[in-house]
């Protein structure tokens, strides 16, 4: 035992001398590294998958490749909350948890959780449940956008759609926990989560100056600051029925998001009949509401991606009267119907 331990505390003497050596020179490379990366360019954007999407982001003014890995960081925080599907690196996130704990037991959850599943129950009472965060076991059975999407059996699509009710969430702000009160249930925050992520990356933005940036999570875009003092930014429609990159309008935005749900990214079709990834809740299947996208131009995204899900599973009238009644002045709606034409609706303007 001893003879052991003597060897191995000689083995590890040699490797510590050898060691020493190793080390210097693993740090005049570090700092090698170090430097060069100091004086590497600034990247002009920087693209990465994320919230089951490209998202990419552009900094025209204060960017640093620090800043632009600060950001992505938050991206990734923020999935590890809010992911519905198994993260890439094996572990839960406090979302799946809580489905995991349907009809079982409240689950303690961060505060940003509350925050955007609270706003999210808000949509959901203000558009009676057309845009609806428990719409989690219709999603899964119908898994549009996954390999193994198909269309469900009519009792699939039932039983599924007995689970989907808002009010069968619960809440508690004051403990921080959130309890779906039936077994099967499931929160799906897709239709939200990204808005809130952008809102998030104009905080980040503002506290490190950038006054010139824009942020695209998938078609859920961030116009911040303006592209030069006298020039907004120009942000296009798609047309839903060309190829990418043919816009029906082109916005002139500032300081604005403009958000966009659609039927021509996420769908599988069967028979001839396209079947798209905006579940009506009402009916269990893709809402039917003759649109084929609708984008919510405003100045935060949370709400912006909440409504244009919302108003593209009410349709254009239920869609505009719900505009009008909604509180807060300067958010506008672009609905683009099946034949591709165009008809707006906007809030009420503020009184002057
Ligand atoms: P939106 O209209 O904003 O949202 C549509 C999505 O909301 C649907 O895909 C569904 O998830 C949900 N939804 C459907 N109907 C309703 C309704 N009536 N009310 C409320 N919500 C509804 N995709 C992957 O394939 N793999 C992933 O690992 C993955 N991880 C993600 C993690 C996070 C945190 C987020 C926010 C998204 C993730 N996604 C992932 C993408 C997600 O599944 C949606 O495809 C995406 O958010 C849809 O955004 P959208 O802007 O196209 O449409
Ligand atoms: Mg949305």
């Amino acid at each position: 035992m001893k003879n052991r331990q003597s060897i191995s505390s000689g083995a590890a003497r040699n490797h510590h001398a050898g060691c020493g050596t190793r080390c210097s020179v693993f740090l005049a490379l570090l700092g090698l590294l170090v430097a060069l990366a100091a004086c590497a360019p600034v990247e002009e954007s920087r693209s990465t998958f994320a919230l089951g999407t490209v998202c990419t982001v552009s900094l025209f003014e204060n960017g640093t490749n620090d800043l632009y890995t600060a950001l992505f960081d938050r991206l990734a925080a923020i999935e590890t909350v809010m992911s519905a599907n198994e993260l890439a690196d094996g572990r839960i996130s406090e979302l799946s948890r809580v489905n995991q704990n349907a009809g079982i037991r409240p689950v303690a959850v961060s505060g940003e959780l509350i925050t955007v599943l609270s706003r999210a129950l808000f949509f959901a009472e203000i558009t009676g449940g057309a845009f609806n965060p428990a719409v989690g076991p219709l999603v899964a059975v119908w898994n549009i956008g996954a390999e193994n999407a198909r269309l469900p059996e009519e009792h699939e699509i039932a039983a599924a759609l007995a689970l989907v009710n808002h009010r069968d969430v619960v809440v508690d702000a004051a403990n921080q926990t959130v309890y779906l009160k039936r077994e099967g249930m499931r929160l799906d925050l897709g239709g939200i989560a990204k808005g809130y992520a952008a809102d998030e990356l104009v905080t980040i933005l503002k506290e490190a100056d950038v006054r010139r940036a824009v942020i695209d999570l998938g078609g859920n875009i961030y116009a911040h600051g303006s592209k030069t003092p006298t020039q907004k930014w120009r942000i296009g429609i798609q047309n839903p029925l060309s190829p990418r990159g043919e816009y029906l309008a082109v916005e002139e935005a500032a300081d604005k998001t403009l958000v966009t749900s659609g039927v021509y990214e996420r769908f599988f079709e069967e028979n001839g009949i396209c079947y798209h990834h905006i579940l009506d809740p009402k009916t269990g299947y893709p809402a039917d509401s003759g649109l084929l996208s609708v984008t919510v131009i405003a100045e935060n995204s949370l709400d912006a991606d909440a409504l244009s899900t919302a108003l593209f599973v009410l349709g254009y009238e239920q869609g505009s009267s719900l505009l009008s009644r909604f509180p807060g002045p300067g958010i506008e709606a672009v609905f683009v119907f099946s034949d591709a034409t165009v008809k707006r609706a906007s809030t009420v303007p503020a009184e002057q």
